[in-house]
């Protein structure tokens, strides 16, 4: 079977047993502060083990993109070195909620493996929850039981708590797990060694390929298990685990997953992948893995930057690049020539890639670009610290922990590739000190990070949780659940209502702000957030009676100023397509009350000609006060509409459309809007400028914002027209001011040079000799510093001496030292004398060459003091 014929079996499979079969979830999450990237195919459902929502369809499969980089499951430094953890890779997975349980996902697995994909039964192993008393749970029985029907009892494992029993978090759902596990070891191997022993003890040969947790638990914040009311099966199988066991393969990279790629690295690099644990077999497996997260995450929409899931993206691109940099010998962008291979492979699963293959691959390159660059910087850092004129007596030859840390940190170098250089020169690394700096600052990203939640008290069945904000801003309600939370050290509270007119940020759109009228207590409401489903009001305390009725307040300016940004953004977003052409795609926004940014996918400057066309068309369907007319439809039919989705984006099967002429604007967006065009007024555009390779960011405003901001900008020119007297022409009385200055300027530099002239006759005479050196030293008038400059390197040469000059400039200290080459066998050097010796005196800093160097300081009192010290040196 080739690989899609696996994954396609597998969903055939379980749609065959009633279940529905969904789309993968975007990789970046989104409105859960606990996760950056999906890591396991159960967390788009999340909201179904929480109660907080109700599933459509009570079984579920599905394959799913996961990444496991960060948080909880980081696997990356396994990736390559071992062959069967990955960056990202699919999770096929099957869930039951509140319908079947252990009995019928143990029958199916047990199906699925041995008769529709063949697998010999006497190489798979099944692992229980043994129980434990600490938590006073019981072993699996129930598990145990319904495995015996299929297999021999000594190839069911009892696990422990660490292997059999998953958490979703600290809190939450939870409960035993059962794993199968496949040993794909030699027959002589099998007879000599009894597989049993091998199971989770990390031998390569025999792996876990699927998961089946049954959640029955809920963990609470004091750490108790509270039994759940209906029990779920949620399932989770490496599909690059299950393909290499089915094709028989010792590694995943063996298999037809993988093979496309690593051929194409064979083929740009010119070196062959051997499948060894050599560094060149390691760098082969980790470019064939890293490529496809870094390459799918883009295409959903996250870029690498320097923050959050962007700057994770970016960790897992550098590694990549500095393996091959280091192993294969190649020294320019390799990663973007692989994006065309995956993008094709996968077109017909995933086909958000290949729709954007050029984007993805232009981003990529220009990280690849950036990234060797600082690695040139890099290895000069290492060869400046290994540097033998740093160090007054023989060096130790090892190089610091906090040197190997900035080395990692700031420059991008992997302990090993440090470690590596070292060792071709003799040297070694320090390596308690770097796990120390390493550990550090783990510890500090951890505190700023931490967020602290309570359980959630319970008031009422919190089942209905219902946004009701696009009709009403006011409504009364009740409270349906609170919490408190510590986030960066501050206390705040929570609050679910019944019925909510508060707006949770998302898409792009901030969440509102507003009140919460308890009796006659008021609190404020500072923001509204979503938790997967859940929408959250945030305060910062509590009423006294929370359990009563509320009233929900949403003000009406506010969020009348966000709804004419978020029109706007609909608008600008057609113009964009239809002045600069349709590879615009959105790749970001953000719209409050004040401005809006779009961030969108182009690859040049939008000129000053694109932005009045695209302003002019904005404007003009303001002026047309076109009616937004918002429809709910099933996907399928909101397509045919010619409506634009967003990639990275997660819709259920009923989508909100909202259309703006139906032959201009259609979007899939569940933002808050006006009713018609007109109540925008006025759109003006005020910065274009670059985010990232290959995208643009345009920031603008609407309505009362952009009246502003055109009062701003006129009263700006008023103010610089009267500064000019009033010119007829500013413009042209600007040019002149500007031309009479160039000129000004030239005649002052002439005048400058004939005194210095004169200047440099009167130092001429001031020479003495000092220990048979000539020596001018002295505080003279001038206008800049590089006037200062010129003068003490042509009195060098002219007196073929040292010299020292002091000027105060605009009520700074300069000073320059020049030396004349003859000195330098005398062991002057300026530069050590400015740095070491000057830049204290003046209370500043400083540097140059051998022969001529300068300092620039506050201090301008001490100028004969400057003079002595040099002087002395001779
Ligand atoms: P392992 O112990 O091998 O790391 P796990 O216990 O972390 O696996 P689960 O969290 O149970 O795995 O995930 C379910 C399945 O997903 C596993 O059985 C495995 O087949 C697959 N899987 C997990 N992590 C990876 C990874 N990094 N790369 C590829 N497949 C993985
Ligand atoms: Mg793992």
């Amino acid at each position: 079977m080739t690989s899609s014929e696996i994954r396609q079996a597998f969903l055939n499979f379980f749609k065959s047993k009633g279940h529905t079969i969904v789309p993968s979830a975007p990789i970046v999450v989104k409105n859960d502060p606990t996760l950056l990237f999906t890591n396991a195919g159960m967390n788009q459902f999340k909201d179904y083990f929480l109660g907080n929502k109700t599933p459509e369809h009570k079984c579920i499969a599905d394959t799913q993109k996961c990444l496991r980089v960060s948080g909880k499951h980081n696997d990356l430094e396994e990736v390559g070195v071992d062959t069967y953890h990955h960056t990202m890779f699919e999770m096929l997975g099957n869930w039951s909620f509140g319908d079947y349980f252990k009995k019928e996902a143990i029958a199916w697995s047990w199906e699925l493996l041995t008769e529709v994909y063949q697998l010999d039964k006497d190489r798979l192993y099944v692992t229980i929850f043994e129980g434990d008393a600490k938590e006073g749970l019981k072993k699996d029985e129930e598990a145990f039981n319904e495995w015996k029907k299929y297999v021999p009892e000594e190839r069911i494992l009892l696990g422990n708590k660490k292997d059999n029993f998953w958490e979703m978090g600290d809190t939450g759902p939870c409960g035993p797990s059962s794993e199968i596990h496949f040993d794909s070891r030699s027959d002589e191997e099998r007879k000599r060694v009894n597989g049993a022993t091998l199971v989770n003890a990390d031998n390569p040969q025999v792996i876990e390929i699927w998961n089946n947790v049954f959640i029955q638990f809920n963990r609470m914040k004091d750490g108790s298990l509270e039994l759940l009311p209906s029990k779920n099966v949620d399932t989770g199988m490496g599909f690059e685990r299950l393909v290499r066991v089915i094709q028989g393969k010792q590694s995943n990279y063996d298999t037809d997953v993988f093979s496309g790629t690593i051929k194409e690295i064979e083929k740009i690099t010119g070196k062959q992948y051997d499948g060894s644990d050599s560094k060149q077999a390691i760098a082969f497996r980790v470019l064939a893995d890293h490529i496809r997260a870094i390459a799918f995450t883009i295409a959903d929409g996250q870029l690498p930057s320097n923050t959050g899931a962007g700057y994770v993206i970016r960790r897992i691109l550098r590694r990549a690049v500095r393996y091959y940099y280091s192993y294969l010998d190649y020294k320019q962008p390799l990663l973007f020539q692989l994006v065309p291979v995956i993008a094709k492979q996968f077109e017909q699963v995933f086909p958000e890639l290949q729709q954007q293959a050029d984007f993805v691959s232009k981003v990529v390159k220009e990280e690849e670009d950036a990234f060797l660059r600082t690695l040139e910087k890099g290895i000069a850092k290492f060869n400046d610290i290994v540097d033998p004129k740093h160090f007054m007596v023989e060096p130790t030859k090892r190089i610091g922990g906090i040197s190997a840390f900035i080395l990692n940190d700031t420059y991008g170098f992997p302990i090993d590739l440090t470690q590596l250089m070292a060792k071709e020169i003799g040297w070694e690394v320090d390596m308690q000190g770097y796990e120390e700096a390493l550990q550090q600052q783990k510890n500090r990203s951890r505190a700023a990070t931490a967020i602290d939640t309570e359980d959630w008290v319970l008031l009422h069945d919190n089942s209905l949780n219902e946004f009701v904000g696009y009709d009403s801003l006011e409504v009364n309600t009740r409270v349906n659940q609170y919490r408190k939370v510590k986030i960066k050290g501050k206390d705040l509270y929570q609050i679910v209502l019944q019925k909510t007119p508060f707006y949770a940020e998302s898409g792009g759109q901030v969440g509102d702000k507003g009140k919460l009228i308890f009796g006659n207590e008021e609190i404020d409401v500072i923001d509204t957030k979503k938790e997967n489903n859940l929408i959250i009001q945030f305060t910062e305390k509590l009423p006294a009676v929370i359990g009563g009725e509320v009233t929900a307040i949403v003000p009406r300016g506010r969020r009348q100023d966000i709804a004419v940004h978020h029109s706007a953004t609909h608008l600008l977003h057609a113009a964009l397509r239809k002045v600069l052409g349709t590879h615009v795609a959105q790749k970001g926004s953000l719209v409050n009350n004040e401005y809006l940014r779009f961030d969108f996918s182009h690859f040049a400057k939008v000129t000053d000609e694109e932005i009045t066309q695209i302003e002019a068309i904005v404007n003009e369907k303001i002026r047309e006060n076109i009616p937004v007319i918002i429809k709910y439809m099933n996907r399928e039919e909101a397509m045919q509409t010619g409506a634009m989705a967003l990639f990275g984006e997660k819709y259920g099967d009923v989508v909100r459309v909202v259309t703006i002429d139906p032959s201009y604007s259609i979007e899939l967006c569940g933002g808050t809007h006006v009713g018609a065009t007109g109540e925008l007024g006025f759109f003006k555009i005020k910065h274009e400028t670059a985010v990232a390779a290959g995208v643009r960011r345009i920031e603008a405003v609407t309505g009362k914002a952009a009246e502003d901001f055109v009062d701003e900008q006129l009263a700006e020119l008023n103010i610089a027209k009267a500064a000019l007297r009033n010119p007829k022409q500013l413009s042209k009385s600007i040019e002149s001011l500007l031309a009479e200055q160039s000129e000004l300027k030239k005649k002052l530099e002439s005048l400058e040079a004939k005194l210095s002239n004169n200047l440099e006759g009167e130092l001429l005479q001031k020479a003495t000799t000092i220990s048979d050196i000539t020596f001018i030293g002295g505080t003279v008038e001038v206008s800049s510093a590089d006037v200062l400059k010129k003068l003490a390197n042509d009195l060098s040469k002219k007196a073929n001496g040292a010299i020292v000059l002091c000027a105060s400039i605009n009520s700074k200290a300069s000073v320059a030292v020049a030396l004349d080459e003859s000195l330098l066998s005398k062991g002057l050097d300026a530069n050590k004398i400015i740095k070491e010796q000057i830049a204290p005196l003046i209370k500043g800093g400083g540097g140059g060459q051998k022969t001529l160097a300068t300092a620039g300081g506050q201090d301008s009192s001490n100028f004969q003091q400057v003079i002595d010290r040099v002087k002395g040196l001779l």
